[in-house]
């Protein structure tokens, strides 16, 4: 089969709705494409090669499609829009972990930014609203930071069963337990079975990083090697931080809450154990996405906190260099101590 036919047969299974590898075998047979064997049908080389390769050939408009499906507040062409890439790494269902990196807007950046949706997959509205700041860091050129996105780490949580979405991933493992922390082995198991009392919502896996989601996280700290990691999600309503820099006070209507952290998660691992600066956004609602303007000020807040707090080289921050340029730049505490 040629690239054309493949298009072709990739554009009927947008179409047609393809949302499993039977449902793409069966949709395969009824284009007439492939004549299973019908007393073997587990034993066709040609199928599984050429529907492996139609699987990896646009794995990312197959997950914008099952977001649109999933979500009512994104939609299929938005998804697109923001053009993911394919990490190569994925799920245990076989769904891309997709990402974008975003460039600074003079081409030097400031800071490494890793931005984290949907680690719990029915957290809905952290997931719509990385990809609402997607689309704003897209106007703004990045603004002083690279930033990397990922807007949905977990999406067998949230588009795995039919219906409802799960907080852990396919394996019913929460993912944000599952990272490797000092004492891990001793720790992690202990604290679920005596203080969860086995809550299956807080199952911490057999091993750290036993997850493929966890496991191309911890490479991105390793290899993206973020200034900052912003982690979005809900529904406590407040801000949460982890790390060396002084937090900021609040982000829109979420005032500063120190939750601490726990054998296994990303506070601990990134924040505690790696020494990078970690940000956990809780939203009030899982469900619902903040409106247009707290999305903006949340936003804003954030922005102007890795300004102030987060420039890694020489460059003055925004903030800074308004004050030489003696404009009437806002006069807040914390620019008076830039992390270098
Ligand atoms: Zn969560």
């Amino acid at each position: 089969m040629n690239r054309l036919s493949l298009r072709f047969v990739l554009f009927v299974l947008i179409i047609s709705g393809v949302n499993s590898q039977a449902d793409l075998s069966l949709t395969l047979t009824e284009a007439g494409l492939f004549s299973p064997v019908m007393d073997e049908p587990h034993h066709s080389p040609v199928r599984d090669h050429v529907a492996s390769l139609l699987w990896a050939l646009d794995e990312v408009s197959r997950l914008c499609r099952q977001l649109d499906e999933k979500l009512t507040s994104i939609d299929y062409n938005e998804c697109i829009a923001a053009d993911l890439q394919p990490s190569g790494a994925y799920s245990i269902l076989h769904r891309s972990i997709a990402y974008k990196d975003v460039q600074p807007h003079n081409g030097k950046a400031t800071g490494r930014v890793l931005l984290i949706g949907g680690i719990h997959g029915d957290e809905y509205s952290s997931v719509t609203i990385v990809f609402r700041w997607l689309r704003e860091l897209e106007a703004q050129h990045g603004g002083e930071f690279l930033w990397r996105v990922v807007p949905t780490l977990n999406p067998d949580g949230l588009l795995m069963p039919p219906k409802k979405s799960q907080r852990m991933n396919a394996n019913g493992v929460d993912l944000n337990r599952n990272f490797p922390t000092p004492n891990w082995e001793e720790e992690a198991m202990d604290y679920w079975v005596n203080r969860t009392r086995k809550s299956k919502r807080r199952y911490p896996g057999t091993a750290p990083l036993s997850e493929p989601e966890s496991r191309w996280l911890a490479e991105q700290i390793d290899e993206f090697k973020p200034d900052a990691v912003i982690s979005v999600h809900a529904p406590h309503g407040i801000v949460d931080f982890d790390g060396p820099l002084v937090p900021p006070d609040n982000l829109g209507p979420l005032e500063l809450r120190l939750l601490g952290t726990y054998p296994g998660s990303m506070g601990r691992y990134i924040g505690v154990y790696k020494g990078i600066p970690l940000l956990t956004v809780e939203l009030e609602s899982a469900l619902r996405t903040p409106d247009q303007e707290d999305t903006a000020r949340i936003w804003r807040d954030t922005i102007t906190w890795l300004e102030d707090r987060v420039i890694v080289t020489d460059e003055p921050s925004r903030a800074e260099q308004a004050r030489e340029d003696g404009s009437t730049a806002p006069d807040t505490d914390t620019q008076e101590s830039i992390n270098n």
